[in-house]
């Protein structure tokens, strides 16, 4: 049992009302062959296993009134510390539109985290409060707007993170290029054919060239960040050809 454990490189539990919507996503593509592989041990919980009274109640009407239902403390509880007792050994975290904003730099930390991730999907008006008091460690909202339930916050963190787990990507320098993982975003792609609807490929690809192509890269990447995202240069450190290939861009246009 010890052995199998240490083969796995991210341990990541979810406590749901749905269990199902995991099972469709993980059991496609590149998540599905991370389990597989043992890179990430991801296990997914009903939360209706937790409670303890003949209709495996989990919500119940707010105090103080108002619309939509609570989800009752006890569930969450008995769950986090049937999962995992040592408080010290798990990382608790609840999807909340009011959490802080998910992005990459936060997928990296939690990539490198060795607790075990616990993810809380609520559901309904809200989790009763002493849950986020007692029990969680982190909130995290995956963006300015409401959605139904946590599972698809779940997803999209899960899914951000196992990328970042190496071993999970089939080619590693995948995830160094890619949007954010720079810092800036990622350059076009092309692939065959050449020319497509009088459409061609951009010259220096077809080169072979392997400085020039990199070069090309980066001073696209350069450019599509400057136009449509250029608050991100500003938290980046440029190289001297970085402040050369910017230059161009700007004769350029
Ligand atoms: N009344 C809550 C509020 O205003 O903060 C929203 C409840 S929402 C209908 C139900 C559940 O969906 C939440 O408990 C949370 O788990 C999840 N959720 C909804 N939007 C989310 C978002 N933007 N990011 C992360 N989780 C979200």
């Amino acid at each position: 049992m010890s052995h199998e454990y240490k083969a796995v490189k991210m341990k990541c539990d979810v406590i749901t009302l749905f269990p199902e919507i995991f099972y469709a996503y993980l059991s496609e593509g590149i998540l599905k062959r991370a389990i597989q592989k043992r890179l990430i041990d991801m296990k997914i919980y009903n939360l209706r296993d937790f409670t303890t009274d003949k209709h495996r109640t989990v919500d119940d009407y707010p105090y103080g009134g108002g619309a939509g239902m609570v989800m009752k403390p006890e569930p969450f509880f008995a769950a986090v510390e049937a999962l995992c007792p040592d408080s010290t050994k798990r990382r608790v975290i609840m999807l909340s539109p009011q959490g802080k904003k998910f992005n990459q730099d936060i997928a990296v930390e939690l990539s490198n985290e060795h607790r075990e991730l616990i993810f809380l999907c609520g559901r309904y008006e809200a989790i009763d409060e002493r849950v986020r008091t007692a029990l969680v460690n982190d909130e995290i909202s995956i963006g300015d707007y409401i959605l139904t339930g946590g599972e698809l916050p779940a997803l999209v963190i899960i899914d951000a993170v196992a990328r970042l787990i190496p071993g999970v990507l089939g080619d590693e320098r995948s995830a160094e290029t890619e949007s954010f993982s720079w810092g800036i975003l990622d350059y076009p792609h092309y692939t065959r054919p050449s020319v497509f609807r009088d459409m061609a490929v951009p010259k220096i690809l077809l080169s072979g060239n392997h400085r020039d192509i990199w070069r090309w890269r980066r001073k696209e990447a350069l450019r599509r960040t400057l136009q449509r995202r250029p608050e991100l240069l500003e938290k980046i450190r440029l190289s001297d050809e970085d402040y050369k290939l910017i230059g161009e861009i700007k004769e350029e246009s």
